[in-house]
């Protein structure tokens, strides 16, 4: 059984302007290059999970989406980083969908396909759902990133960039060699 990162995107990938949908709005957050590798070190398969009600709002398209997720995981690909697949919920939250975080389906579909160690894996997010979606999922640890009061959280960081610094220094809680 494999290890698991998943990945929220806006706020944790990206920076979170608010239904990011266009190449040209999307900036990564500085360090999670970096933040990456180091869980891939510790062989950790990367899985993006994300809200994307823009699409089920009329905001921005199902394609809009797609051709924002293909270059995004081109750029990933130029630093050597795979990231094993992107699943979205594209439903307003008034359609009480099972894909939704904090609503596990996206998990669901992630475990269909894979044998994942829930007991080693991580998550991380930076709204109270992403952490949300990791209790009700049975994904043990968690990462809560940015100014929200958020509970429950293993550890919790300002910004993606603190997180690096702090895993760099203190590798064994995602290595599990102690
Ligand atoms: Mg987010
Ligand atoms: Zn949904």
């Amino acid at each position: 059984m494999k290890k698991a990162l998943f990945l929220d995107r806006d706020g944790i990938i990206n920076f979170d302007h608010g239904y990011v949908s266009k190449i040209e709005d999307f900036d990564f957050n500085d360090g999670i290059f970096e933040l990456l590798k180091l869980f891939l070190k510790y062989d950790y398969q990367l899985f993006i999970v994300t809200n994307q009600s823009g699409i089920g709002r009329g905001y921005y398209t199902q394609n809009d989406f797609e051709v924002l997720t293909a270059w995004m995981i081109g750029e990933f690909k130029k630093h050597n980083i795979e990231i094993q697949s992107v699943h979205h919920c594209n439903h307003a939250p008034e359609t009480k969908c099972y894909c939704r975080k904090p609503e596990t389906g996206m998990i669901d579909e992630i475990l269909a396909e894979h044998s994942i160690d829930l007991q080693r894996s991580w998550m991380i997010g930076d709204k109270q759902s992403d952490i949300d979606l990791a209790h009700n999922a049975k994904i043990s640890h968690t990462i809560a990133i940015g100014k929200r009061e958020i509970t429950n959280a293993t550890l919790s960081f300002k910004t993606i960039l603190e997180c690096k610094r702090y895993l760099e220094e203190n590798q064994d809680i995602i290595s599990y060699e102690i």
